[in-house]
């Protein structure tokens, strides 16, 4: 029988009245909505239940501190626990290795479905974020949940990082009334969006570079390799080329495109971007995934990486045609 979203949720809800221990993980290499949704359903959980116990699992990233700061956590921590991923659609990508020692496991997404894992999916793929979906978890019970003006924040930072600022076409009229919702809560959004997008001097620098040196193709796929020699001679890591994943997008003609971010053991991290032709296809046939408009791959060596952009220019020709 398939249960709807309603149903899901309320069993959501129930689980979570059922355990006194919860721990939250989220996927590896966090972004706003990875730990917005996963400590904005902590603090929704902890304000409307505070005899409860909520930890979170996962490295943090120096550049979201701001949004949240990890505690370390053990494998003790899971005896009788409640766990709940958030935007996680692999089972590979799940931050913290204990995910599966919990009682009960409970997955909350918005990525197509790759992996299925947990008692309960709950799976919305027209979010815009899981943010979002956490924010309609709140809204949808009301009467028996509080979400604090921490959680509220949280959320919000989700939202706006995975629709790069109500810019991307998963915004729609729910997120923007989602999203007014939270800014009715007692906290500064424009201090979120400052932190959100600033960037250290080398950052502003790689950013520059990114410009400078992205390459378009005539079928109007964009490309740029970075390689860790590069990066390592601005101070930076792999994880800082989030801050230029979306910077391509503007060039005139730009259809599609990759940043190609050089691994230390010579492999490349794809992060592939669309305005439409759709690569979360061609993200799976190399060892990635991810939405139809903004997916991620691996590739072994930089002939993998060409051979990606063959098909990058095919879809774009064939999105050109359509
Ligand atoms: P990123 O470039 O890391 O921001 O990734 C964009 C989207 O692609 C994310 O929302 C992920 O869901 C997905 N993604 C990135 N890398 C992978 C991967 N190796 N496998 C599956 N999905 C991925």
């Amino acid at each position: 029988m398939t249960l709807t979203e309603k149903q899901l949720m309320e069993q959501i809800l129930e689980k979570i009245k059922q355990w006194d221990n919860i721990i939250i993980h989220r996927h590896v290499s966090p972004d706003p909505d990875a730990i917005g949704s996963q400590v904005g359903l902590g603090e929704l959980i902890k304000a409307s239940f505070p005899e409860k116990t909520v930890k979170y699992a996962g490295e943090g990233s120096e550049s979201l501190n701001f949004l949240h700061t990890y505690e370390p956590i053990t494998i003790s921590d899971y005896e009788d626990a409640l766990v709940i991923v958030t935007d996680t659609a692999n089972i590979a990508r799940i931050d913290g290795e204990y995910y599966n020692e919990g009682a009960d496991l409970i997955k909350i997404d918005h990525h197509p479905k790759d992996d299925s894992y947990g008692s309960i999916e709950w799976i919305r793929t027209s979010a815009s974020s899981v943010s979002e979906m956490i924010t309609d978890f709140w809204q949808t019970f009301k009467d028996e949940l509080t979400l604090n003006n921490e959680g509220a924040r949280l959320l919000y930072a989700g939202i706006v990082g995975d629709t790069g600022r109500f810019q991307y076409n998963n915004t729609t009229p729910q997120t923007m009334r989602i999203a007014a919702d939270l800014l009715s809560f007692d906290f500064d959004h424009t201090v979120v969006l400052r932190k959100l997008y600033e960037m250290p001097p080398a950052v502003a620098r790689l950013q520059g570079y990114t410009l400078e040196h992205t390459k378009v193709s005539p079928e109007g796929v964009g490309h740029l390799i970075l390689s860790q020699e590069f990066l390592h001679s601005l101070g930076l890591e792999d994880e800082h080329t989030n801050a230029v994943v979306s910077t391509p997008g503007p060039i005139s003609g730009v259809k599609c495109w990759g940043i190609f971010v050089e691994q230390p053991d010579g492999t490349y991290r794809c992060r592939l971007r669309s305005h439409g032709p759709i690569i979360n296809t061609i993200a799976k046939e190399h060892n990635g995934g991810g939405h139809p408009l903004a997916s991620g791959a691996n590739a072994e060596n930089l002939e993998e990486v060409q051979e990606i952009l063959n098909k990058f220019r095919k879809v774009a020709v064939e999105w050109d045609q359509a």
